[in-house]
């Protein structure tokens, strides 16, 4: 009993529309236009639609000739699923920098326990109005977010959010759940749905006048479920499922990089964004790899490895300039690089030894300083001066 009096901060975070919203972003004219996506022509199904197709009633899984018919002025997509899972990346790096308990639920969607985060970032709310503003600004693109003292509520109020909204479940629950109609419910299919019906049980409510023995007489397992859920009650925890292995970032130029200066510059700003996430998981690698992708796409990868550690930008820095002289760029123009950091294990008191103990202590300080600054004035704000050019430029792609 003792563990389950801390009243919880859950999130639930689903990307608006996400697959058509990602083709709007990418192609100017179809934003406000009723975006369909699906694969295989007529005679595939609806994937993901835009608002502006849902209001003629297109909904997902609908066959594509029908949604024409509803919406004749339609544009059709093909799913574009690595466009996707690049940009899911990027806003699950948004979810990282308020809290460490993330389970991911789909591409675009994941529940995040931010309990602890409340004393860095404010309340429930102040959180998902950040996290909200930061996918908008950095990714242009909307989130809905619900807030409750569990998972089951906070799916729940995610869906009243949309689009583009948070809702909060309540105190007075009970006012935004009993008038819910049933396949609202986690784990209502249509089966299960029939034989509530069945019973006479349209809303939450008329769940909730049944009592315990009745249910599970009627409908075993679930009908204890669903005696808990009639009461907003869910004990399941936020389980991040995946285990950080490794932590890297890349950049994608909009013209191939010619000058080993340039690159140089992109190195430092990579390995400044890797060590950032170093400390704010507080781990650190021992083995950097390089990626180099060329202008003909053919790519190679150099790696290092250093027993002691490596933990702070100047290391990754260093060495990613040594990989960077083991391959052919500069011979070959490069249109993408990326680091990456492996074998991650929690930080601990000799860290990064490459340097000498005054230099590293600097390095590390300067480290702590600029993300000190960054959050601050946010990540764009503060720079090392050696990157503003490349930021005012446009080299990479953020
Ligand atoms: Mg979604």
């Amino acid at each position: 009993m003792g563990e389950n009096l801390v009243v919880k901060t859950i999130l639930h975070l689903d990307m608006d529309a996400f697959y058509a919203s990602v083709e709007q972003l990418d192609r100017a004219e179809l934003q406000g236009r009723p975006v369909i996506v699906g694969g295989h022509g007529m005679r595939g199904v609806v994937c993901a639609c835009s608002y502006e197709a849902r209001t003629f009633g297109v909904h997902s899984a609908m066959p594509i000739a029908r949604a024409l018919r509803l919406c004749p002025h339609a544009t059709v997509l093909p799913v574009r699923m690595a466009r996707y899972q690049e940009i899911s990346g990027q806003v699950f790096e948004i979810f990282e920098r308020y809290t460490d308990l993330i389970e991911p639920i789909s591409v675009d969607e994941a529940f995040l326990d931010v309990t602890d985060s409340k004393r860095l970032f404010g309340c429930g709310w102040d959180i998902a109005t950040k996290i909200r503003r930061d996918v908008r600004d950095e990714l242009g693109l909307a989130i809905s977010v619900g807030i409750a003292p569990n998972k089951f509520l906070a799916k729940l109020a995610s869906e009243q959010a949309k689009p583009d909204g948070i809702f909060q479940v309540p105190e007075a629950m009970d006012d935004f759940l009993l008038p819910l109609p049933l396949k609202r419910l986690w784990g209502v299919g249509p089966v299960m749905l029939q034989e509530l019906e069945a019973l006479g049980l349209r809303t939450v409510g008329d769940l909730r006048t049944m009592d315990r023995s009745f249910l599970e007489g009627r409908l075993g397992k679930a009908g204890a479920m669903l005696f808990r859920l009639a009461r907003g009650e869910d004990t399941r925890q936020v389980t991040p499922e995946r285990e950080l292995k490794s932590i890297g970032h890349e950049d994608t130029f909009d013209k191939d990089l010619w000058q080993s200066e340039s690159m140089h510059v992109v190195l430092l700003d990579l390995a400044e964004r890797v060590a950032t996430r170093l400390r704010r998981h507080g781990v650190m690698g021992t083995t950097l790899t390089l990626k180099v992708k060329y202008a003909d796409f053919s790519s190679v990868t150099r790696s290092r490895t250093v027993v002691d550690g490596i933990a702070n930008a100047g290391d990754m820095f260093v060495l990613a300039k040594e990989l960077l002289d083991k391959t052919e760029a500069g011979r070959k123009p490069v249109r993408l690089l990326g680091i990456s950091l492996n074998n991650l294990q929690e930080a601990g008191s000799g860290q990064g030894l490459l340097f000498d103990g005054q230099r590293q202590r600097q390095l590390n300080d300067l480290d702590r300083a600029m993300d000190r600054l960054r959050e601050r004035y946010g990540e764009k704000g503060i720079c090392r001066a050696t990157l503003v050019g490349h930021r005012q430029r446009g080299l990479s792609e953020d």
